[in-house]
């Protein structure tokens, strides 16, 4: 998997743009550091990343992770994968809702709108005043949250979005 141009518009507008911004994905790959994104949140992990469950301490891994394997920092066998499981909180829910609140412009991008707690952002960020839109190749769960829906492959449409921000 390489960025598409989704992640390659997506990082231009963190290079570019002077204002607040921030990318929370759910995805647990590498894509948006590959395509440059520096203003990242990954809410559901990391498959580079390995956390120790004894210390909570996360280092960056790419190798196999056996069961057992001993952590970095405090020697326990205790490292797992450092991505989020179902049923576990996703990661720094408080930064992501700080943002929300904040936000001018909430864009949603290539989801189902089905998963909480995701699919709750749009109703937190219209509800303290933020324009929403959504990019989806059909419209969400949660599309009737949203002020506007263009429907079509991200490919293209985060390409138009960030052209017609940074115009
Ligand atoms: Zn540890």
């Amino acid at each position: 998997m390489r960025p598409n141009p989704a992640h390659e518009a997506l990082a231009a507008l963190d290079r570019a743009w002077g204002g607040g911004l921030l990318i929370v994905t759910q995805n647990v790959d590498d894509l948006h550091e590959r395509a440059g994104a520096r203003r990242l949140i990954h809410m559901h992990g990391e498959l580079r990343s390995a956390l120790c469950a004894a210390c909570g301490r996360a280092e960056p891994w790419s190798d196999p992770l056996p069961p057992g394997t001993p952590c970095g920092g405090c020697g326990e066998p205790r490292l797992r994968p450092d991505i989020v499981f179902f049923g576990e909180m996703p990661y720094q829910m408080e930064a992501i809702d700080a943002s929300l609140r904040q936000a001018d412009l909430f864009v949603s991008i290539g989801t189902s709108g089905a998963v909480y707690p995701a699919a709750g952002f749009v109703q937190t960020a219209r509800h303290y005043g933020a324009r929403t839109v959504e990019l989806n190749l059909e419209p969400s769960a949660g599309s009737f949250y949203f002020e506007e829906s263009r429907i079509g492959p991200a490919s293209m449409l985060v390409p138009d979005l960030v052209r017609e921000l940074l115009g």
